[in-house]
């Protein structure tokens, strides 16, 4: 069976969606936290099972061996991740499933947002069992979040510098994870995912502006000033440390690299940002 952890979550979801066209329904199990948030998946004829990264005992017995497991990251970033993450990989042990793929995430970037892969990478890795990593760039979805107060105002004010992302969409990753567990041959692979080009603030300004027909100006800041002005806007601390320290490694060209490996994996083109610009500028 192919087994999605956070298979209710955006990614898990696209996830799910492209194994089913690739293996039938009763051979993919949705892993979920509640039995609503699995109703869609059941309704579709995908097994769906109840776990909570919180409660190992509800890992008991959950995979069989030959199993094939996406172990998604957790999105609770107030918990200890590596610790959360372990008890899958520690029930995935006990059952001696085919393979552990884990979203990891790109860069040399610092804590704390990629501290935490770093952790679960070597605790995937020490235990045996058959693991590919996916580093996964950053989603390019995340960089049109309120893009309608950037168009209001025709200020991008971001603390990134000059520096390159090489961001890929959310599908292009569930895509590359689908191809990972559906295929052969990937065991104790490290492919580091992305998108094929890297694009700089400015160049995302204009392709805004050209895609509203407003002047859009990319107005870099420094970091500190970048906190200042989330928190002003009521972000949580912790968020907005995080934001700020995204754009440091930004400018330092941290996510800029482009291997090629994502669009290899998923036989295409990885989406290019002016098309994810325009998907949000479609939306209600
Ligand atoms: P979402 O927040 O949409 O989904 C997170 C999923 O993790 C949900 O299904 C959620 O379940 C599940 N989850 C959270 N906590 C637990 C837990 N204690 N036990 C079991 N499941 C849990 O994130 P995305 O799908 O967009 O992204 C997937 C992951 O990628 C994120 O969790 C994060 O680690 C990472 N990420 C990467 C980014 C990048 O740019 N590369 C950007 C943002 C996140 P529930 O639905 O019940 O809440």
């Amino acid at each position: 069976s192919f087994v999605v952890t956070g298979a209710s979550g955006h990614l898990g979801r696209l996830v799910v969606e492209g194994l089913l066209e690739k293996v039938p329904a009763d051979q993919v199990t949705a892993l979920v936290r509640s039995e609503e948030k699995g109703a869609a998946f059941a309704a579709r004829g995908v097994r769906t099972a109840i776990a909570d990264y919180n409660a190992p005992e509800t890992f008991d017995g959950l995979f069989a061996a030959g199993d094939k497991v996406l172990l998604i990251s957790s999105s609770e970033m107030t918990r200890d991740r590596v610790a959360q993450h372990k008890v899958v990989v520690d029930a995935a042990r006990a059952a001696g499933v085919a393979l552990v793929a884990y979203t990891s995430a790109a860069g040399t970037h610092g804590a704390p947002l990629t501290e935490a892969h770093r952790g679960t990478e070597k605790v995937l890795v020490d235990s045996g069992l058959p693991y590919v990593l996916l580093r996964n760039n950053w989603y390019s979805e995340i960089f049109v979040d309120r893009l309608e107060t950037v168009v209001e105002h025709g200020v991008l004010v971001r603390a990134a510098g000059e520096g390159r992302i090489a961001s890929a969409t959310r599908a292009d990753y569930a895509a590359g994870a689908v191809a990972v567990l559906t295929g052969e041959g990937h065991e104790n692979t490290t492919y580091e995912l992305g998108g094929d080009r890297a694009w700089s603030f400015a160049e995302f300004a204009a392709e805004l502006g050209r895609r509203t027909g407003k002047e859009i100006v990319y107005q870099p800041v420094t970091v500190e000033a970048y906190v200042d002005l989330l928190a002003g806007a009521g972000m949580p601390e912790l968020y907005a440390g995080i934001m700020a320290d995204a754009d440091a490694s930004f400018s330092k060209g941290e996510l800029a690299f482009t291997s090629g490996e994502l669009s290899r994996l998923i036989g295409r083109p990885t989406t290019p940002i002016g098309d994810t610009v325009a998907a949000a500028l479609k939306r209600p």
